[in-house]
């Protein structure tokens, strides 16, 4: 089967009205997403509220018990798992490798999807590996162990890895948590940059309010597993929707040096 599909604005990834849970309770109760190539959407809401539950259901680790997921229009469960793993990368919240691997291993497991039959890294994967790094600010790093990191380096890492997999569409689970305000800015700029150049579509669970008011084409506000509300930051984010959501006081004003709005705990005084 191709790889192979045509950018024609339809999403390439959508959840519709997706029910699912663990044992006997639903974590998530008829909720709708999707993502179009190029664009970056956000799923924000209060611990608990499903966000990742709802991104495993969307990379299918966690079946849906109701609704459906479709990858580029076709049921996500009829792709064979490599051909899954060459469209779609997932950074999960906390990644681990068992081994004292060297960054630059790690992130040239990115390329096991491509792969031939010999499962030997070319010149090109070993390029597409190196420049992953580089996008990273890993480079100095890749000679060295993994757990001798830092926990915002070694998030770095697995964001490195999944983008040398060259997917179709990126699945972050916190990709900021652990790093520091210039590397989440440069990071947020870089997912931009690939979903802008390369039509990747991006979709990332995030604490951080202001980063998705400022870096997301569309946000998905959630609480209790439902949405609360689903569209472009400043209708979501609206002072309304983030007292209820959080039960606590937010005050919503603008940016000075770029316009977007911004979000800060407290009343205004
Ligand atoms: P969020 O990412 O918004 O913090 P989660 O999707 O992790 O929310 O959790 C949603 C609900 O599902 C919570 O009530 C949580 O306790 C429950 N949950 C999450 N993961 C599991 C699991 N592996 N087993 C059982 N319950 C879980």
């Amino acid at each position: 089967m191709s790889d192979t599909f045509t950018d024609d604005g339809r999403p390439a990834l959508e959840g519709r009205d997706i029910t699912a849970g663990y044992g006997a309770s639903d974590a998530l109760n008829g909720v709708s997403i999707e993502v179009a190539p190029g664009e970056l959407v956000a799923i924000v809401g209060p611990n608990g509220a499903g966000k990742s539950t709802l991104l495993r259901v969307l990379g299918g680790t966690l079946r849906a018990r109701r609704g459906d997921v479709r990858l580029f229009g076709r049921a996500l469960g009829s792709y064979e798992r490599r051909a899954l793993a060459r469209l779609v990368a997932v950074v999960a919240q906390e990644s681990a490798v068992a081994f004292p691997f060297t960054v630059m291993e790690v992130v040239l497991m990115g390329r096991a999807p491509h792969l031939g039959p010999f499962r030997f890294e070319s010149r090109r994967d070993l390029a597409i590996a190196h420049a992953a790094l580089k996008r990273f600010d890993l480079l100095e790093l890749a000679g060295r162990p993994l757990h001798e990191l830092s926990g915002g380096e070694r998030k770095r890492v697995f964001l490195a890895r999944a983008i040398a997999q060259e997917p179709r569409v990126l699945l972050l689970d916190e990709p900021t948590a652990f790093l520091d305000m210039k590397h989440v800015s440069d990071i947020f700029l870089r997912f931009r940059e690939l979903c802008a150049g390369h039509r990747m579509a991006a979709i990332a669970t995030l604490h951080d309010l202001n980063a998705a008011a400022a870096y997301a084409d569309r946000i998905l506000l959630m609480k209790d597993g439902r949405t609360v509300a689903y569209g472009n930051p400043e209708s979501v984010l609206s002072e309304d929707n983030l007292r209820h959501v959080y039960e606590t006081q937010v005050y919503v004003g603008r940016n000075p040096a770029t316009g977007t709005i911004a979000i800060f705990p407290g009343r205004a005084s």
